[in-house]
Formats: C-alpha cells, structure tokens, sequence
C-alpha cells in the first residue's frame, strides 16, 4: 500500500492487540496460554518453559523471535495454534466510540497505519472484529513467512515500517502503543508524537507472566512521551490531526 512519491501528510500509527481494545478483554492471558502450551510441545516441562517464554519476550519482543532462534519452530505452524485458535469473536467487539475516534482523524492531514507484532492474518481479524478494518489505511506486521523476524521494538522493524509507508522524516509519526518498550524505541528514533497507552491498574500478562499495568511515568509526558489512559484522550493529545 506504500505509494511512489512521499506523501506530505502525518502519519499516524496503532498498535492492535492491548490498544485498540482493552486488556480487560483478557486476550493476553488467553494468548500467554496458548503460547506456554505451545513451549511444553517442544518437551520443555512446565518451569523451563515458562522461564524461557519470558526470556524470549524480554530480549525479543516476542517469544516466537525466541522459537525460531533456537527451537526452529515454524512460525505459521505457531500462529495458527497460537493466535489463530484465540475465540477473538466472543472477547472483543467493536466500540462506536472508537471507531468515531478513528473517522475524525483529519485524513487530508494525516494517514492511517497500523502498526503490528502479530501476523497479518491476526490482525485483520481483529480489525474486522472491531468494525475498524476499513480505518486503517496499511499494515505493518511482523512477517511471520520471512526467515528472520523483526518486531517491535527492534529498530529494524520502525525502519521498515517507515519504508513500507514511504516516510523519509520520522517527525511526520505519531503513535500509541500499549507496551511501553515499543514506544520508546520509537521516541528513540526520532519519532516525533509517541503515546503510551496505559491502563493503569489493570492485570495483563506479558512474556507469560500476569504483571500489573503501571506506568513507568505515574502520568503525565516523560522524554516526550505522553501517557494515556483511554484513546479518547488522543483527540486532546493529537488535537491538531482531529476534525472535530
Ligand atoms: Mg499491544
């Protein structure tokens, strides 16, 4: 979807999965599930693979990186056991709120991308789910087909996102993340208007482990970091990309 000649506009990015819908939805716990099951598959008993599972999630990002590393596991074998047989249907849907959220982003200032570790077809799922599919302008994912997997927040992966959009200057990006590493990685980048979407308080599980949600900030802008509970307070954060 990129385009030939730069486009002039922003550029704004969305996370997917713990943003654009709430942890509350307990899909990471249903995820970390499946993802552990998939650990003891390869004869790892119940400690090593819940160590390991973290260890991966902590150096990589995403513990399939780690899979495929040093287990050669096939990454679509894993998405399709894994974040394929999640009953997305019965735990999310859409929120007319947020999909106004996303119809009055100013579309002669700004695009619309989304910006993935899952695999596409995970989250197109969600996108149809949330009635938001047709918002979102291109999609950057982690190509789980490729020999070797980039995600969020290794560098390479925002360079190829900015390549796949056709974007020279970073300061043309905005975007909200809930996994605070992802978004500072960005910030680190040069991108310019980077938000943390934080639901503080809430209990998600990430790397296998259930943590509570805290922000590393206690709110409020930290090396140019805004903190947000709830995407509608984009339109104040973002106001100048805003219709309305
Ligand atoms: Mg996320």
């Amino acid at each position: 979807m990129s385009t030939d000649s730069e486009d002039d506009r922003y550029i704004v990015w969305f996370d997917i999965d713990n943003t654009l819908y709430s942890t509350s939805a307990d899909v990471s716990r249903a995820m970390g599930k499946r993802i552990h099951a998939y650990f003891l598959t390869l004869g790892l008993d119940d400690k090593e693979a819940s160590e390991l599972h973290l260890r991966y999630y902590t150096q990589y990002g995403l513990a399939l990186a780690g899979l495929v590393r040093h287990h050669a596991v096939d990454p679509l074998d894993f998405d399709e056991k894994c974040d394929g047989s999640l009953p997305l249907e019965e735990m999310i849907e859409p929120d007319p709120f947020l999909r106004k959220l996303f119809e009055d982003i100013d579309r002669s200032k700004a695009r619309v991308w989304a910006l993935t570790n899952a695999y596409r077809p995970h989250a197109e799922r969600v996108l149809r789910i949330l009635n938001l599919h047709d918002q979102i302008e291109g999609l950057v994912f982690c190509d789980y087909a490729e020999k070797d997997l980039i995600s969020k927040p290794e560098p390479e992966y925002y360079h190829k996102a900015l390549r796949q959009a056709n974007v020279s200057d970073p300061s043309k990006c905005f975007f909200v993340d809930d996994n605070r590493r992802n978004v500072d990685a960005a910030r680190a980048l040069g991108w310019k208007n980077c938000v943390h979407f934080c639901e503080h308080g809430l209990n998600h599980v990430e790397g296998g482990k259930v943590q509570q949600i805290t922000s590393s900030t206690n709110g409020g802008a930290d090396n140019g970091v805004v903190v947000i509970s709830d995407l509608k307070e984009l339109r104040t954060v973002w106001a100048d990309i805003f219709t309305s």
